[in-house]
């Protein structure tokens, strides 16, 4: 070994005791005289001291060392005289006097400061991601990411679960994403599909009798990315026999429960977890994720305005659309920059316009877009149904229900930004139920699952799948952190004729389905248990416990926004002998 004790470890018990250390250099100070060095490893920082008069050669070899040289010392652990200890330091009351030191390898100047949390360019941190996860923060979250894993696999064996691996190499498992293909070069002209997910797998592995089953899984979905999302992502994959939804929620429950009070300082808002049901969600937040952590609902003002003969609001109720609006409180004095910035940004996702009214002291007249075109009844109609008070600013979008929704569930997010009402160290989780079965794609005149192919109705809903698809509802529940969708489940069909009908009704024709899917039709008939489970986004979930912005702090190696790999460079170009063993021809835009 390299070393006796970590970087982390020395106290003053230690007085005395002679150790080698070896690490990294954080830092260099030198006093003339004296050189000083933070020594760093995963564990920590150690103020080692080189001193002339006690080894000359040391001292040489300290004053050739720069940032992050590899070094090894040997020396005596001397508690620092009352007065000289580090509080900041887990190591400060000791220091190491050198005997004898050792350059192991020296380094470059690295392109960024790794000794200090300074704003860094993205790119640059991917090129340099091994430098970048020698910071501290990054290493905090990769130690976290591994306890929280730990955690998991320790929970789940305690509760009967076993691990099993599930093929990279195997055949579409949709889950509503493009695949990313495989070609294979033993069969020409086939190609392999990475999972979306283990879906498929975990379903034959409750056939299969194991019960209760999970993997820390690697997913693959070829999707446009955005801040929450990577090429490839890490789901805690979990499916269980015999269960009904209560039983998988309550294990998860439990589970996340212990990470976040066991591994973290974060404040759990909701004990036991909310549930609120998808109606109530696009109802008073407009979103099926909604961020719990603030109120700000969203009303609807469609019968206040429906006769009115401001066009803009009953033409939309007119067309089969809706008025919605929220209430940033203490938003009253928006100046109109201010203003016209949220009315881009509601326009971002669709918005026509935002209709907007400051409300005044009483007797006063409101500051208005659109006051002006109704009756002062009508107004003070409005300002009640958004319970508006002297200082609010009420914000309106008159559209379809998916575009007011959508604009204005991010908008409540926004001002809830700029009101500071999303606290990071608080998570509020949160069951969303009852979601409907399906949802309908007019482009293609048929139904999209609005889970997967897989997902059971209810019970009593299973009549409406022949009269009225759009009806049922689906034993789906999504598990919601502040704003962010971490967890998504269901109970799944465990009969062919039920799974045939549904195929039926999403437009796969029987044939399709039975070349897609045929292994799993065939196993449910060979004696299927009723089964569920659900699929936790690791990356997501990881964010949140670490209070970060975007999955790819809590990735060792993750994706650029553009799904590349700036360090290694990937994906790159094949040579022509590869493509011709796969059987492949380019035909690439010039
Ligand atoms: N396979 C699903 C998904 O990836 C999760 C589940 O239903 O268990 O979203």
């Amino acid at each position: 070994m390299y070393k006796t004790h970590t970087c982390g470890q020395l106290r003053k018990s230690d007085h005395g005791k002679t150790v080698t250390l070896a690490g990294w250099v954080n830092r260099r100070r030198d006093h003339g005289g004296l050189i000083f060095i933070d020594l760093r490893d995963r564990w920590g920082l150690t103020q080692v001291v080189f001193n002339p008069d006690v080894n000359e050669e040391a001292h040489k070899i300290a004053s050739a060392l720069r940032a992050e040289y590899v070094v090894k010392i040997k020396g005596i652990v001397n508690e620092r005289p009352a007065g000289l200890e580090n509080p900041e330091m887990e190591t400060g009351e000791v220091e190491i006097i050198v005997q004898s030191a050792e350059i192991i390898n020296a380094a470059k100047t690295p392109p960024f400061y790794i000794n200090k949390d300074a704003p860094v360019e993205e790119k640059l941190r991917l090129k340099y991601r091994y430098l970048d996860l020698r910071r501290q923060r990054m290493q905090k979250n990769i130690i976290l990411r591994h306890q929280v894993n730990q955690y998991i696999r320790n929970f789940l064996t305690q509760e009967g679960f076993i691990e099993i691996e599930t093929p990279i190499l195997f055949k579409s498992t949709p889950e509503g994403a493009r695949d990313y293909l495989v070609p294979s070069r033993v069969h020409p002209g086939k190609f392999y599909a990475l999972p979306q997910s283990p879906q498929q797998l975990k379903q034959l592995l409750m056939i299969a009798g194991y019960e209760r089953y999970f993997q820390i899984a690697r997913c693959f979905r070829d999707e446009d990315q955005r801040g929450d999302r990577q090429p490839e992502f890490t789901q805690l994959d979990m499916e269980m026999s015999f269960v009904e939804q209560d039983d998988v929620m309550d294990i998860v429950e439990r589970m996340f429960t212990g990470i976040i009070e066991e591994l973290t300082d974060k404040k759990l808002l909701f004990k036991p977890f909310k549930q609120i049901s998808y109606n109530e969600a696009m109802d008073r937040y407009g979103r099926d994720n909604p961020d719990l952590r603030f109120d700000l609902e969203l009303k609807t003002i469609n019968d206040l305005i429906a006769n009115s003969p401001f066009k803009v609001f009953s033409g939309a109720v007119a067309r089969g659309g809706m008025v919605r609006g929220l209430n940033a409180r203490g938003c009253g004095g928006y100046s109109r920059k201010k203003i016209d910035e949220l009315t881009s940004f509601v326009k971002e996702f669709g918005a026509k316009g935002l209709a907007w009214l400051s409300v005044a002291e009483a007797g006063q007249a409101h500051r208005s877009s659109f006051a002006k075109f109704l009756s002062a009844e009508e107004v003070e109609a409005i300002v009640q149904q958004l319970e508006g008070e002297a200082g609010d600013l009420l914000l309106f979008v008159a559209d379809s229900a998916e575009v007011a929704n959508e604009s204005l569930g991010r908008l409540r997010l926004e001002i809830g930004d700029r009101l500071d009402l999303r606290d990071n160290n608080v998570l509020a989780l949160t069951w969303v139920l009852d979601f409907p079965f399906f949802t309908y794609n007019a482009e293609e005149n048929r139904w999209d699952p609005s889970h997967h192919l897989f997902t059971a109705p209810a019970d009593e809903d299973i009549p409406l799948l022949d009269s009225d698809p759009g009806k049922t509802k689906g034993k789906q529940y999504d598990l919601v952190c502040n704003g962010h969708e971490i967890a998504g489940g269901s109970i799944r069909i465990h009969r062919r004729d039920i799974q045939e009908k549904v195929f039926d009704l999403i437009g796969l024709e029987l044939e399709e389905a039975k070349a897609q899917f045929g292994h799993l039709l065939e196993a449910f008939e060979y004696g299927t248990p009723p089964h569920g489970g659900i699929a936790p986004g690791i990356d997501r979930f990881m964010m949140l416990l670490a209070g970060e912005e975007n999955i790819r702090e809590v990735i060792a190696f993750p994706k650029s926004q553009s799904a590349t790999d700036l360090m290694a460079d990937a994906p790159t170009p094949v040579t022509a002998g590869q493509l011709q063993d796969l059987h492949i021809k380019l035909d690439l835009e010039k």
